[in-house]
């Protein structure tokens, strides 16, 4: 029975009661939702013990010793965690649980909040859920009945940017107020939704972040952590919801795959300036690929914290504005009809201290989306965590209040998505196996069901494997599969008519297989295969075959990125291992230049057996060796990092290089000594500046514990560019390309105007050339796209100041836009991508295009592992390579 009937109460006397309890609060100037305690209060009786238990829980303001919100004050990550395990232990209403420990083994936890019928009831109403979720075979009957009786799933985190400090803090709060409240109010809203907080989704950074701050009070150090909030992503971490390479993303999708939320809150705060909080509605565009009831349920829940807030007297709130609703990097949900609830709220001061002007803070001006500007000329850390909690109490109030429709439209999204048609195939045998894995693992961790052919078949007139994959698109998620199978066709948004392009809020192209590197076919008709649906993603079956004479040698083919594991492995091992400088055959099979040779020990079979069946990768075994020229890779390279503070690009690396088990180490400021006697190759990843390694981080701000950061001034510098031409190898790629063009005074100009609306292109995939007989070209497929977001392309401009070759260049003529967007694609003709230098005894890569970026393009990312190996590789003769170096 629900409180509703129980007590006699209409809906309408509910919102009186919350309406009035705004107005009560407005009036006090500091506008907080707690005061709808001031409603009278008509709960069930609790018993002495309940009643006992939730007074043994202290206010937070009790707990932590201040008031969540107080200018400089921020509760920590080693107090929250005990705060809520205490509430959970004294409340029927609030579960506590720990999903999983994060990337630097901290708690990630869960709080599962609703009313003690529904808590007890709960595995009932996420069975409920799961069925509307997957409607095949249920009748819109029993839909109607399920949503009757079901309860929505309303999902909130905070502190994914652990910078944007209010919103954890405001959790805090929440779960309190949630677990004590003996309201009417909060009664309902608990017996009508099932809540799902977490406190904080990246608790490393929390702990970073607040942990610095605090321990740095009363000091003249700077308050903000300086480097990555989250080991490899830093502020990209929610830029990874549809590659799900982070502990953090995982652990959120499978509660998402678990309980089927209808709603997930994202809470943010934006620069000072913005408005003082943003919600949806979005600008355009919104993908296709989201239902458009998903879109306008957005907006239906971004209105109800719009209309929440200027009820409660919260003004310069506004809607419609920066953030759209394309790119799936930062939405997970929405391909599993959950709708993407962002709330931004302005920054303050130094973290926590109130930010002060002149006059009222950002735009004056009135819109239909701005509609009160903010009239006060103060901003405080107290009012982040007034307005995303009034956002929050808004949103859960819309969605229990409206419960019916939220579970009877998932439905609906279901029945849309089980009825959608056509499929992708992914053909069997492909060059790169490692891509079709990667891949397949995405969409099996994004609940997409995978099949796989038991025989050969025929679709769309081609004919398939046994083995090929297929994903047919009438699946409840057939939507995340295709945004990231198909070629995106992103809307050409001009600020007016002929004038600048209208910047996306990011990245406008994600199409796996351009990416990655691997054939997807889509087949609009129907066809028959017989198919299994897969439960584990496996490698393709490889054989390890007969070794070879000692004469002879194991064969590993270059195209595979994932090579660089089995790469990495020998490394480790020391077991010698050559490349092949040219193509060549061997028992009828074509090897392309690059393929890998290892002699025929007992240890290096060990490897290949294991490290090619993980990755799938096919070993060969060759009779004797080619007389061919080639390389011997030195073992154990020492490849360095520069990981100016907080670069991104870098941390990707980072998790690129861990992942592969790639013998690497962060060059560090007391490196510069020494480089060479440290490392034989330095990667230099976009975002590194001649600043960020003649300036870095500044000693006065910053205790000894960050020297590794700090500048190293002309000197360093120059030590950099000895390092080179004392034959050390340098790869630089992105905006890194133009460090070393400082660094080194490269004969290169670029050639694409600066004026946006002639060229543009915020991140899309284009088309190349690549010199796939050039050792940073080994294993490429020539056509492999490259990525390309607002990064440089070049024309040579004296071929002779140093020896140089080109690597990757754009064609000619023709299309040279692949996926995504681009602005003045003829800007692009012929102009050079990649170049390989000689620059003294060393050798220098540069590569105009971020040809890392986030993880995501690791088919062209290959090109950075080739380079790191064969600069500091012994190149051998004819003679020499056929001896194996011997
Ligand atoms: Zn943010």
């Amino acid at each position: 029975m629900t409180i509703i009937e129980s007590s006699g109460l209409s809906r309408r006397t509910l919102l009186r009661g919350t309406a009035a309890a705004g107005a009560a609060v407005a009036a006090t100037t500091v506008v907080h939702p707690g005061a709808a305690s001031a409603q009278p209060v008509s709960s069930p009786v609790l018993d002495a013990k309940a009643a006992a238990r939730l007074a043994a829980i202290p206010t937070p303001e009790q707990y932590f010793g201040f008031r969540i919100g107080s200018d400089g004050k921020l509760a920590t990550w080693d107090k929250m965690v005990p705060y809520f395990k205490l509430i959970a232990e004294n409340s029927d209403r609030v579960r506590y649980e720990e999903v999983g420990r994060t990337t630097e083994d901290n708690e990630y936890i869960l709080l599962t909040i609703s009313s003690p019928q529904n808590l007890a009831n709960l595995d009932r109403l996420v069975q409920i859920n799961s069925r509307l979720a997957d409607p095949r075979g249920l009748s819109p009957t029993e839909a109607e009945e399920l949503a009757r009786t079901g309860k929505p799933f309303y999902m909130v985190y905070a502190g994914i940017h652990s910078t944007e400090v209010g919103n954890s803090q405001a959790t805090i709060e929440w779960a309190h107020r949630l677990a004590t409240e003996q309201s009417e109010y909060m009664n309902q809203i608990l017996d009508d939704l099932v809540i799902l907080l977490v406190p904080c989704q990246n608790p490393d950074g929390i702990v970073k972040v607040n942990d610095h701050f605090v321990a740095t009070a009363g000091t003249n150090l700077a308050r903000t952590y300086p480097d990555l909030y989250q080991k490899y992503t830093g502020h990209d971490d929610n830029r990874d919801w549809f590659m799900l390479t982070q502990v953090e993303s995982h652990l959120a999708v499978q509660i998402q795959n678990k309980y089927h939320p209808q709603v997930l809150q994202d809470s943010h705060q934006a620069g000072a300036n913005s408005p003082r909080m943003f919600t949806p509605p979005y600008l355009s565009p919104y993908d296709p690929n989201i239902d458009p009831i998903t879109v306008q349920q957005t907006d239906a829940l971004g209105l109800a914290m719009q209309r929440g807030m200027t009820a409660a007297g919260m003004k310069g709130a506004g809607w419609g504005m920066t953030y759209d609703y394309w790119t799936p990097s930062r939405q997970y949900c929405v391909y599993h009809n959950s709708v993407r609830i962002l709330t931004e709220a302005a920054s303050v001061t130094n973290l926590a201290y109130p930010n002060v002007s002149n006059g009222p803070i950002g735009s004056q001006e009135t819109s239909i989306s701005f509609i009160e500007p903010y009239d006060k000329n103060t901003w405080t850390l107290r009012q982040i965590v007034d307005y995303v909690s009034q956002c929050f109490y808004s949103g859960i109030e819309a969605v229990a209040y409206d419960k019916y429709n939220w579970l009877f439209n998932f439905y609906r999204l279901g029945v849309k998505a089980v009825n959608r048609t056509g499929a992708y195939i992914i053909p069997a045998g492909q060059r790169d196996p490692q891509a079709v894995k990667d891949a397949l693992d995405i969409f099996h961790r994004g609940a997409v069901e995978v099949r796989q052919a038991q025989s050969p078949f025929t679709a769309g007139g081609k004919q398939y494997p046994a083995g090929s994959y297929v994903i047919y698109l009438n699946q409840p998620y057939g939507a995340f599969a295709k945004t990231l199978l198909e070629k995106q066709e992103y809307p050409h948004l001009l600020q007016y008519p002929g004038g600048p392009p209208q910047r996306p809020y990011d990245v406008t192209a994600q199409t796996l297989p351009m990416l990655l590197g691997f054939t997807a076919d889509f087949v609009a008709g129907s066809f028959s295969a017989s198919t299994k649906l897969l439960t584990e993603i496996k490698p393709p079956q490889t054989t390890m075959p007969a070794a070879p004479p000692s004469s002879g040698a194991y064969a590993i083919g270059p195209e595979s990125y994932g090579v660089f594991r089995i790469i990495a492995r020998l490394q480790k091992q020391g077991i010698p291992t050559f490349r092949a400088a040219s193509q060549f055959t061997d028992g009828g099979r074509i090897f392309p230049a690059g393929t890998f040779l290892v002699p025929p020990t007992d240890a290096a079979r060990q490897i290949l057996q294991n490290q090619g069946r993980n990755a799938g990768i096919p070993i060969h075994a060759l009779s004797s060796v080619p007389r061919i020229a080639g390389v011997q890779l030195k073992p154990g390279t020492r490849i360095g990092l520069l990981k100016p503070a907080n670069n991104m690009p870098a941390g990707w690396l980072m998790w690129m290089f861990d992942q592969y088990g790639v013998n690497y180490k962060i060059v560090k400021a007391q490196d510069y000594k020494n480089l060479s006697g440290r490392f034989d190759a330095i990667v230099m990843p976009s975002g590194v500046s001649r600043n960020s390694i003649v300036n870095g981080l500044n000693p006065n701000n910053y205790t000894p514990e960050w020297s590794w950061a700090f500048g190293v001034g002309e000197d360093g510098w120059n030590k950099l560019r000895e390092f080179v031409s004392n034959g050390g190898t340098l790869i630089a790629f992105g905006s890194a390309s133009n460090t070393a063009q400082q660094l080194f005074e490269l004969p290169i100009e670029s050639v694409l105007p600066t004026d946006s609306s002639v060229f543009y292109c915020p991140g899309a995939l284009l088309s190349q050339e690549i010199d796939a007989n050039d050792p940073v070209g080994y294993g490429m497929d020539p056509r492999h796209p490259v990525w390309f977001d607002e990064d440089r392309a070049f024309r040579v401009t004296n071929p002779d100041k140093y020896p140089v070759k080109v690597v990757a260049k754009y064609p000619d003529s023709g299309e040279q836009l692949r996926s995504g967007w681009l602005i003045g694609d003829e800007h692009l003709n012929g102009a050079v991508n990649g170049l390989s230098w000689r620059i003294g005894k060393g050798s220098l890569v540069t590569f105009g295009n971020q040809i890392a970026f986030r993880t995501w393009n690791r088919g062209e990312e290959k090109m950075i592992f080739n380079a790191m190996y064969q600069g500091p590789a012994q190149e051998l003769t004819p003679d020499q390579f056929q001896r194996l170096g011997q």
